[in-house]
């Protein structure tokens, strides 16, 4: 038997069961089949009295047969009632079940396993595993590995049961040399890590507690580890591979702006990242830096004197934001900044059209242009530049990978040096493995004199006094958001829910006096952003808005953000959006609405964001609430799954895989010498895509 064995060879899998296999959970071969881990195991040696079943969990019951019936009509179903010392429940099969008929005997014995519902005070097990009941629990097994699984795979008869009773046939059959060892033998003397093939086996038939640990131990190490070595690996690679266009001075342009018209110390985080920036442009290789600020914290600056760097040295530099209304932000104030400095500077989205764009390109082609800010529309193929040095990508989050590699497309000689910001704080766990590829520099202080934001939770019945509060702010010369929440599937509902919020509010605050704007994704962008540049320039007081303007806009004079539907935004979004204030001088104020009923989760992300400014503390939070798997690009990471390796938990394991990965690499770039080149095989074959379960070599 191999790994790559179709999964019918093993006994009592037939075409029908291969089927529903492939279909539910994707298991084709064996090597399939024995790679989805159980997510958890029961002590079988854990019988548990009727009476202290509550219901949550799986139960190991010993019960006599009190009573059978089958029950005819549309729901054929044969119900039987089970008791023990303590109690009563009844077991349900819903299949036609002939086999019952025989087995189930009033007054004999079972030991029954199952999932228990309680339903109207009644306790009752569907289709649970069932044997008749031989003296003794077998305490050899103790522990049963449980397996997600399916309501159609259950139908089709692979149950738990069958499934161990597979994976224990596939085990038995599977010759060791089927599973080769990844790492080398210094290595697992080292971590005093079991084998692979032994971790495998332990893993779904764990004799005990122990050998379960140390499989667990095994794999979460191998994941990671590989996910690691494989990140600074091609980092290596690419080193080697890719030059980057080396800016070794720091010229005229450069510190005629920093001495004369920045208007601002920068702050001391500002500095050190400028200079980290600064280092590698000079350096020769070739730039990734993945820069992190909260909202706030001056990453606009950063950019912009990295663009200068670019230009003393004679080459061009582009900007991409996610969103119209931001880049023309970041052209407007960069524009407005650099006056009296021969830069030239240009905007490029899909609005700009004919004789503009044309013009627009071709000056960009022959060199006429310094800097392009832009939106996604600058990674279209006409836009060609004559020697792209620097590329810089804002809010990185709502960009994709494939972005980031056609702006890496669009060097010349050399690929651009590449800096992704972004305002959503990655927790460090999740930054090492979704941005591990990429260098990491922070900005982890604000500009003095910002004021802490105010954050307040409110009921639909506090209505007034917010009303109340609003009226207050506005006539003290401020201006305020009220955002309401759209999804997707619901956009319908709530554009009428934004609707009729508008509405409500031009009644507390009527024309002419007051003037309110209103900007949702279903406008045009033209008319988003002559809305958005009304608000900024003060001549309207309120802007009723869904989350386009969750990035980057910057009123500073606005100082209270209304949330409405709090309950229906993620924890880190709530924190962008509560960004938007807090930018000028003045108090500023988050109000979260919320309906009176609210999950458990609701109210943490609620609590979490009246108590903390703080974004990365948030965004740890939200990677609790919310699971890393929920999060892009933790679970399935460029086709390398963790199936173990949980980002929250396991943050040892990833320090120490980082650690060895390092120092491995730092001795052995490329993984030329002896003990390591298993692990470049291993590292090949990932790469190859992983769908193959043999041999690595
Ligand atoms: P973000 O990091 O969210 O992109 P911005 O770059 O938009 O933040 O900066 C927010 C505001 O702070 C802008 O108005 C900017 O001019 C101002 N700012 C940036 N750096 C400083 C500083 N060192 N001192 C004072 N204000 C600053
Ligand atoms: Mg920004």
């Amino acid at each position: 038997m191999t790994l790559n064995d179709d999964i019918t060879y093993l006994k009592g899998v037939g075409p029908n069961k291969a089927r529903v296999l492939e279909s539910e959970i994707g298991v084709k071969t064996i090597g399939d089949l024995l790679h989805i881990f159980p997510f958890r195991y029961v002590d079988k040696t854990i019988i548990t009295p009727i009476k202290d079943i509550t219901g949550d969990d799986h139960v190991q019951v010993i019960g006599t047969l009190f009573k059978k019936e089958s029950i005819r009509g549309r729901q054929k179903r044969t119900v039987a009632t089970i008791k023990d010392n303590s109690g009563f429940m009844e077991l349900v099969w819903f299949r036609s079940t002939a086999w019952l008929e025989d087995f189930l005997v009033p007054d004999r014995k079972y030991l029954i396993y199952g999932k228990p519902n309680k339903f109207k005070g009644k306790l009752s097990i569907s289709h649970p595993e069932i044997e008749i009941y031989q003296g003794a629990v077998n305490k050899q097994t103790g522990l049963d590995p449980i397996y997600a699984s399916t309501e159609l795979l259950k139908k089709t008869g692979f149950d738990g049961k069958t499934r161990r009773k597979a994976i224990h046939a596939a085990l038995s059959l599977l010759p060791e040399s089927e599973v080769q060892e990844n790492l080398p033998g210094y290595l697992r003397d080292k971590l005093k890590l079991i084998s692979r093939y032994e971790a495998l086996k332990s893993i779904h038939l764990p004799p005990d507690r122990a050998a379960l640990d140390a499989a667990r131990n095994r794999i979460k190490f191998e994941e990671v580890f590989f996910f690691q070595l494989r990140m600074l690996h091609n980092k290596n690679l690419r080193k080697l591979k890719f030059k980057g266009a080396e800016f070794p001075t720091i010229g005229n342009t450069f510190n005629k702006y920093y001495k004369e018209k920045i208007p601002f110390e920068l702050t001391d985080a500002q500095k050190k990242v400028v200079k980290e920036i600064r280092a590698d442009l000079g350096s020769g290789a070739q730039m990734n830096r993945l820069l992190q600020g909260d909202v706030g914290s001056g990453k606009t600056m950063v950019a912009l004197l990295s663009m200068l760097m670019a230009l003393d040295n004679g080459y061009q530099s582009v900007l991409m934001a996610p969103t119209e209304i931001l880049a023309q932000q970041h052209y407007v104030s960069i524009t407005e900044s650099l006056k009296g400095l021969p830069v030239r500077v240009a905007f490029l989205s899909g609005s700009v059209k004919g004789r503009t764009r044309v013009d627009l390109l071709k000056y960009l082609a022959e060199g006429h242009l310094d800097i392009l800010i832009g939106t996604h529309a600058v990674l279209e193929d006409p836009v060609i530049f004559k020697n792209l040095g620097l590329s810089i990508i804002d809010e990185q989050h709502r960009f994709g990978v494939m972005q980031r590699s056609r702006l890496w497309k669009k060097g010349q000689v050399h690929p651009p040096h590449m800096l992704v910001m972004t305002a959503t704080p990655i927790p460090r766990t999740l930054a090492m493995t979704t941005y591990g590829d990429l260098e990491v520099s922070v900005i982890d202080e604000l500009p003095p004199g910002r004021k802490e934001i105010i954050t307040l939770h409110k009921y639909e019945k506090n209505r007034d006094q917010v009303i109340e509060f609003l009226h207050k702010q506005i006539k003290l010369g401020r201006q305020a958001y009220v955002v309401y929440p759209l999804i997707e599937e619901s956009e319908k509902l709530d554009l009428a829910n934004l609707q009729q919020g508008y509405e409500k509010l031009l009644n507390y605050f009527p024309l002419p006096e007051y003037k309110i704007s209103v900007v949702h994704g279903r406008m045009k962008p033209a008319d988003k952003d002559m809305e958005m540049q009304r608000f900024s320039d003060g001549k309207t007081q309120i802007m009723v808005a869904t989350t386009v303007i969750e990035v980057g806009v910057n009123v500073p004079n606005a100082t209270v953000m209304v949330i409405e539907n709090t309950e229906r935004f993620g924890l880190s979004q709530l924190h962008q959006l509560r960004g938007r204030v807090g930018r000028g001088g003045e108090q500023s104020y988050c109000i979260l609405m919320s309906s009176f009923k609210l999950s458990v989760n609701s109210k943490a992300r609620i609590k979490i964001m009246t108590s903390t400014n703080d974004g990365f503390l948030i965004a740890e939070e939200d990677l609790k609430l919310r699971g890393p798997g929920d999060i892009e690009g933790t679970r399935q990471s460029g086709g390398l799954e963790f199936r173990l390796f949980d980002a929250v938990e396991d943050e040892d394991y990833l320090d120490t895989a980082r650690k060895i990965a390092k120092i491995i690499l730092e001795n052995d770039p490329i993984l030329e010498s002896e003990p390591n080149t298993i692990l470049k095989k291993y590292l090949h074959h990932l790469n190859q895509g992983f769908k193959d379960w043999g041999r690595i070599g």
